[in-house]
């Protein structure tokens, strides 16, 4: 795109604290662990510990940095955000504040060239974390976008003693685990060191693979995926076409099968008091969504279908797809209607009967509707490549 520009990014100033950090981790990890390994032998408890910080760290950033903090998708008791601060600190990924202020960038910018922080425009290495290795202009923040977090004691405790914290999370409590074990050395290279470059390039993935690879079942508007394999990895945030358009949503995986460890740690600290306020996003509104992006797709490939090849049977599914969009469009707008009801029971103070009316079965037959519509329509758009084909 513009060259001028891209110069500038070129000429960017190295970020020595970084560079520093990722050459010695990963010069490390490619030296000093395998000679480690190859001769001690780690212990049990060494191993258990480090699958714990694996998933107490990951998802301190899913679930604290991330959902809690740069979404405010739920609230959390002060118990629950300090162990988030602290295991936070032990991922070595900056502070909540320049986190979350980062973050929320990346979502009102995101793709873009030269605002979004690691937009995914600039490619899989610079999003992963290229981005963090010069101090790029898209980086440089005001905390303007982040002022709720500022008013907040935990948040602002972190960041300012980011650095000791950091340092007594990586280095002294591996080794005063390890010693209270007997194995400081083992706890040293798999809770200090393998858990800390595992954890980052498994939560750099989000910002990396999530933007490239998988399928868009909400939005093509931007390149965030929903990868099912990348779920594994990265606690949870592997669902992100459904995360960048509902991101206030304290869930990813929104199906009681797609592995979000982070949303169940989430519920569960809800069961016992410690979160609370946990945002949905109603269920018609995402079938909504799912059912717009196929009637797109859908008309997107009868456009490229081929009129000579077989006219008779493209009319056919011309109609077809006509008949769906009038049938979207009674569904919306009865659930318009509905909303318009619920809004004046509202007024009337009357939100709960309303809630407890017939009203709700007439949006359980609204989703049901869509979620019909949406088997249709995947048969439609699949005989519809078959004619562009
Ligand atoms: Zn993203
Ligand atoms: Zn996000």
């Amino acid at each position: 795109m513009s060259s001028v520009s891209d110069s500038a990014w070129e000429r960017a100033p190295l970020n020595w604290p970084a560079v520093i950090l990722f050459s010695l981790t990963t010069l490390g990890m490619l030296t000093v662990f395998p000679w480690y390994a190859w001769t001690h032998d780690f212990s049990t408890a060494a191993w258990v510990w480090f699958v714990v910080f694996m998933y107490g760290t990951g998802m301190s950033i899913t679930g604290g940095y991330h959902r809690l903090w740069a979404h405010r998708a739920y609230q959390a008791h002060w118990s629950l955000k300090i162990v988030y601060m602290l295991l936070g600190a032990m991922s070595l990924q900056n502070s909540i504040l320049i986190w979350a202020s980062m973050h929320r960038i990346h979502h009102k910018e995101v793709d873009h060239r030269d605002r979004d922080p690691y937009s995914a425009e600039r490619g899989l290495w610079f999003s992963h974390m290229g981005w963090m290795l010069r101090n790029y202009p898209s980086s440089a923040l005001d905390y303007k976008n982040a002022r709720d977090l500022m008013e907040d004691p935990i948040v602002m405790f972190q960041h300012k003693h980011y650095l000791g914290i950091a340092l007594f999370m990586n280095i002294a409590v591996p080794a005063l685990l390890g010693w209270a074990y007997g194995d400081v050395g083992g706890f040293l290279m798999l809770v200090g060191l393998l858990r800390l470059v595992l954890s980052q390039h498994f939560t750099f993935f989000i910002n990396s693979l999530a933007h490239y690879w998988g399928r868009q079942p909400y939005t093509t508007e931007n390149s965030a995926r929903d990868n099912d394999v990348l779920a594994l990895f990265t606690y949870g945030e592997g669902y992100h076409n459904y995360h960048h358009i509902f991101q206030w949503d304290y869930r990813n995986g929104i199906r009681w099968w797609q592995w979000d460890p982070t949303k169940w740690m989430i519920a569960g600290a809800a069961r016992i008091g410690l979160a609370y306020n946990l945002k949905r996003v109603p269920e018609f509104v995402i079938r909504r969504q799912m059912v717009q992006r196929q009637l797109e797709r859908a008309q997107e490939q009868l456009a490229k279908a081929q009129p000579e090849a077989q006219p008779g049977r493209l009319a056919a599914l011309q109609t077809l797809l006509e008949q769906e969009l009038k049938h979207y469009a009674e569904i919306a707008s009865e659930w318009a209607k509905l909303q318009q009801e619920k809004l004046e029971a509202a007024k009337r103070q009357l939100a709960e009967q309303w809630e407890n009316s017939e009203a709700r079965a007439r949006i359980r037959a609204l989703e049901d509707s869509l979620h019909q519509q949406h088997r249709r329509l995947r048969l439609l758009s699949l005989q519809a490549a078959q004619a562009a084909a």
